[in-house]
């Protein structure tokens, strides 16, 4: 053994006598990886002037749906339905709010969030609202936040200068999440020309299921209605898309991202 090698050889084993002192790192809690595993996506819907392009662009296309939809026969007064969160209203702040406490959802703290009534109107909007409101459609907010949220939601509404709020057009959770029974209400009595959400179900319920191929060939098969009734705006912050990778057991939810991740590699 040349002097060398045998100097390497010391330096490598004090290295590791150094390290097998050295504390092992404590393993971050489920939720502080799913935080941070959250950032780019939060980063990206915050800050980037994509989404920013991405909801002028799902407002205009909405225009020209509806445009088209008004000009075909219809009985009924018409509307338009929108969700609210990450449709209308930017939550945003509330979800870099929570990475940087290294908190998942959490129900207290988002309706802390909703009772500031801070949340601003997402680019293109309040135009198209205000549009549709001027071509006589009747204005309609279907969300899933809770009864107990709702008067400081219609007063962010009306704060960002959006049409039509109030207790009779803003419908809130009562019971379930699934928004059917309340879009059936709005169209028992309208024409429903459009409709807009950030997640699929805002749409139609059966989107929920990504069970087979995780929900595309549903929405291949409804592909015509989808087009001409519904416009998606961007959200890789949370939604059904999420939940039907990681379940929505709290204690779950990192194992199942990790064992999609080793699944899906190629
Ligand atoms: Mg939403």
């Amino acid at each position: 053994m040349g002097p060398k090698k045998f100097f390497l050889l010391v330096g490598v084993g004090m290295l590791a006598a150094c390290h097998e002192q050295r504390p092992i790192a404590a393993v971050p809690a489920p939720g502080v990886v799913l935080t941070q595993q959250s950032v780019d996506a939060v980063i990206y819907q915050r800050a980037s002037a994509e989404v920013h392009r991405l909801y002028q662009q799902g407002y205009e296309l909405a225009r020209l749906r509806l445009d088209r939809n008004l000009d075909r026969p219809h009985a009924l007064p018409p509307a338009v339905i929108v969700d609210i969160d990450e449709t209308v209203l930017d939550n945003s702040p509330y979800q870099v709010t929570a990475v940087k406490n290294a908190h998942t959802y959490d129900p207290a703290e988002w309706t802390a969030w909703c009772r500031m009534a801070r949340a601003k109107a997402l680019p293109g909007a309040v135009e198209f609202l205000t549009y549709a409101a001027s071509q006589g459609c009747a204005v309609f907010y279907i969300t899933n936040r809770s009864a107990e949220e709702k008067a400081a939601t219609v007063q962010n509404l009306r704060s960002e200068g959006f049409p039509s709020v109030d207790d009779a057009h803003v419908l809130v959770m009562e019971g379930t999440s699934d928004k059917t029974a309340r879009r059936a209400a709005v169209s028992k009595e309208h024409y429903v020309a459009l409709l807009c959400g950030d997640q699929l179900t805002d749409f139609d319920q059966s989107l929920k299921d990504r069970t087979v191929g995780d929900g595309k060939p549903r929405v291949d098969a409804m592909a015509d209605t989808l087009a001409n009734y519904f416009v998606l705006l961007p959200n890789p912050m949370y939604g059904v898309w999420l939940d039907g990778i990681t379940g929505r057991n709290e204690a779950e939810k990192a194992g199942n991202k990790a064992r999609w991740i080793t699944g899906n590699a190629y």
